[in-house]
């Protein structure tokens, strides 16, 4: 088990964004977290990079208690995440963009092995390659040379998972990556979570694109005011009833 969440509650003031949340994610799955607007999803994810503190419960990682970490600690540990709104530095170029993702891992200590034996030249270099390699992967290598905020909404997406990619997660977050793109847009974007999948690194997907989640996820649990309402797989879930009724019913 890569990921376990255990009794998970946070509350803020006198709001409950989770109550009691419990799930599990196997190395490899792609697992999806959806529910209607304020159910508590980004506050999950928040609460997994420690961003915020959960106000009661456990979060292991690899079967290591994660809960107080400090959230670089949590990245050093193989967790990375993109952010509901973009979070790219405009003014840089995608290559830029990725070479900083790359430098956290650096710091972190991922690296640590190739700091001692190369310089750093040689260690930029190899930083230069591998975020090249990560803007082919994402479909943006042509473009590695443009500004970020002269790249299309969707390629400034797919920027912003090359750039989680370069502090070499084995378990990614991604906070409604399909928001705002179309419909050839999301099918790129379903090709690439998918070679990520491959690439054997476990995605965790908050996602608002039903068709897309349906399509996409192994096992799914709907969260609605801070609460399970389900999980299970995608006919499981679309087939639902309480699930039809408090979400998908209404898209
Ligand atoms: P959406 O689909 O709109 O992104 P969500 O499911 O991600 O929604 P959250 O953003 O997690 O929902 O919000 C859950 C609840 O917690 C909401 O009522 C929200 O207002 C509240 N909340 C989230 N973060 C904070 C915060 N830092 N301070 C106070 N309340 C918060």
């Amino acid at each position: 088990m890569v990921l376990e969440v255990k009794n998970i509650t946070k509350r803020f003031g006198g709001i409950t964004a989770l109550k009691n949340i419990s799930f599990t994610i196997q190395q490899g799955e792609i697992y999806g977290l959806i529910g209607p607007n304020g159910a508590g999803k980004t506050t999950m994810f928040n609460c997994i990079t420690n961003i915020v503190e959960p106000t009661e419960g456990e979060i292991f990682f690899n079967g290591e208690k994660i809960t107080k970490l400090k959230p670089y600690k949590i990245t050093e540990k193989g967790i990375c995440r993109t952010y509901q709104n973009i979070r790219l530095f405009p003014q840089m170029t995608a290559l830029q963009n990725v070479m900083v993702g790359g430098h956290s891992r650096i710091s972190a200590g991922v690296f640590r092995s190739v700091i001692r034996t190369k310089s750093q030249k040689q260690e930029e270099k190899l930083l230069k390659e591998k975020s090249e390699e990560l803007l082919e992967l994402v479909g943006l290598g042509q473009l590695k040379d443009q500004f970020a905020e002269n790249l299309a909404y969707g390629q400034q997406r797919r920027l912003e998972i090359a750039r989680a990619l370069a502090s070499n997660p084995t378990l990614l977050l991604l906070d409604e990556p399909a928001a705002g793109m179309n419909e050839t847009e999301t099918d790129n974007l379903f090709d690439l979570i998918k070679k990520i999948q491959s690439m054997g690194i476990t995605v965790l997907i908050i996602e608002h694109d039903m068709s897309l989640v349906m399509r996409l996820c192994d096992r799914i649990t709907v969260l609605n005011f801070g609460e399970k309402l389900a999980e299970g797989t995608p006919d499981e879930i679309q087939n639902n009833e309480a699930v039809i009724e408090a979400y998908l019913g209404k898209e």
